[in-house]
């Protein structure tokens, strides 16, 4: 790889290390490395652009993407929109209305008719699991699964750069105006004192290390004082390992942050980072190493996570790869996730039984110590769902599945069967095995059969929000 420039956005040469610079719609086309690419290229990024959020900054363009590489490299197809990202009609569409100099209003509103037929909400995220307390709606928090409470606050609702697959597409462009979000610290921690089933609280976002060290403090400070005996993990959840490393050593705050883990370490709770890392590109670098030793002192644990995805790492060397780099560096494997049904899936998706193939290839290539990760995985409407693998059972093929998160918490870890369907990219693209109707967990929570959404077709829900959106 090319050593990094810093060319872009270092203002003077007496800072050892770049300062923060983002790039969006519009100034993308300051980045210098851009001259490489043809204006019918620079133009595709800005109609898909002005659909799904796009943003990067100047260290995923200086030292991540490899340029030689462009177009196929896959940082760049990972924070760069892609044509692709849009079906050919509303590439069509979006396009026309750029060249015909259409004002910002307009743009606007095609761009909300596009959105609004792209499963912006699925797995029904909006409607459920957001708890009450004293018949006030937390907005902030969702608990699904028993032990793990998500928070989202308020500050925490953007990222240092933008994955191009983000399932949390809707909020980047506005659609969801932070609907999510909350700022009440007190709420959260009485919630958690009235839940002594919950043992974790998961932040999440957006990507709350995009908050300053001192507001982060003011959180975690909070659950600290609060002494719940409930309380034993603490979660993280960020990419900015990825996209932003100089966050823990280098910006303003790096020292406050850090000190703030080590405090979290040191009171007896179990402070997790859960970074997102999409190809071992990204551990790749003198930032990320310096960054993960750094954490690694403080006495917090980094666990790691991505999704599998179609011109990104869609392949088991990249896993074996990228899993075997982060146990050398002191990370844990967690999660491989199944891209979810929203926005570009089309384009990222990969069908259940590939990606089962990908993780057992990629499983079978590192050692019992990388072997801590769990997937692949499709955090559905009842649950987080490991496709457990392909198997024949008296002479008919079928799926092997199981929840490693349910709902209901009876659901978990209870083996279930579906038709072997190579092309299923989600639980309900999947029929019951054995001529059941049902898997066993839909007395409960049926799940919605007629999907149409990933051949291109609005569903009915989604026709229903583009007549509020436009
Ligand atoms: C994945 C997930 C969690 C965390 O689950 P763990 O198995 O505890 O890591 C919590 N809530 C939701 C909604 C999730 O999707
Ligand atoms: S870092 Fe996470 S929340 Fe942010 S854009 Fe990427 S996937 Fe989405």
């Amino acid at each position: 790889m090319k050593k990094p420039t810093f060319s872009a956005a270092l203002p003077s040469k007496d800072r050892e290390y770049p300062r923060y610079q983002a790039y969006s719609l519009h100034n993308f086309r300051k980045i210098p490395q851009l001259k490489r690419l043809s204006e019918e290229q620079i133009f595709d990024i800005e109609v898909v652009g002005n659909v799904f959020p796009f943003k990067t900054n100047n260290y995923v363009v200086d030292e991540l993407i490899n340029w030689d590489e462009v177009p196929h490299d896959p940082i760049f197809v990972l924070t760069f929109p892609q044509k692709e990202m849009l079906q050919p009609h509303h590439y069509r569409e979006m396009a026309k209305i750029l060249r015909s100099g259409a004002d910002p209003e307009k743009i606007n509103r095609a761009a909300n008719r596009i959105r609004a037929q792209l499963n912006p909400h699925p797995a029904g995220q909006m409607e459920h699991n957001v708890p009450e307390l004293e018949g006030r709606k937390l907005t902030g928090i969702q608990h699904k699964y028993r032990e793990t409470v998500l928070f989202f606050p308020n500050q925490g609702q953007t990222c240092h750069a933008y994955c191009t697959f983000c399932f949390r597409w809707p909020q980047f462009v506005g659609i969801d105006e932070w609907k999510f979000a909350m700022k009440e610290t007190d709420l959260l921690v009485e919630y958690l004192r009235r839940h002594p089933e919950a043992s974790d609280v998961l932040f999440t976002g957006g990507d709350p290390l995009i908050m300053s060290p001192r507001l982060l403090a003011g959180y975690l400070e909070a659950l600290l004082e609060a002494d719940l005996p409930n309380l034993q993990n603490i979660r993280l959840g960020t990419k900015a390992l990825g996209y932003w490393p100089y966050k823990f050593f280098a910006d303003p705050g790096a020292e406050e942050l850090l000190a703030l883990f080590e405090k979290v370490a040191r009171s007896g709770k179990h402070l997790a980072i859960m970074a997102h890392f999409s190809h071992y590109r990204e551990l790749s670098t003198p930032a990320v190493r310096k960054a993960i030793r750094k954490i690694k002192q403080t006495g917090a644990e980094i666990r790691t996570q991505s999704p599998v995805l179609r011109h990104i790492n869609a392949d088991a060397q990249t896993w074996a790869k990228m899993w075997k780099e982060q146990v050398r560096l002191g990370c844990i494997p967690y999660y491989m996730f199944v891209v979810r049904d929203t926005g570009a899936q089309h384009y990222f998706g990969v069908p259940l039984v590939e990606a089962w193939h990908i993780f057992r290839k990629a499983y079978q290539m590192v050692s019992g110590i990388s072997r801590t990760a769990r997937g692949p995985s499709m955090s559905c409407g009842p649950g987080k769902v490991q496709v457990l693998g392909v198997s024949e059972v008296n002479e008919e093929k079928v799926m092997v599945l199981r929840m490693l998160q349910g709902r209901n918490p009876a659901w978990v870890n209870r083996p279930f069967f579906a038709q072997y369907d190579p092309e299923a990219i989600w639980l309900d693209d999947l029929q019951p095995a054995f001529g059941k109707e049902r898997f066993f967990f839909e007395e409960e929570f049926p799940l919605p059969r007629a999907r149409k959404f990933r051949h291109g077709a609005a569903s009915l829900k989604s026709a229903e929000a583009a007549k509020t959106l436009s």
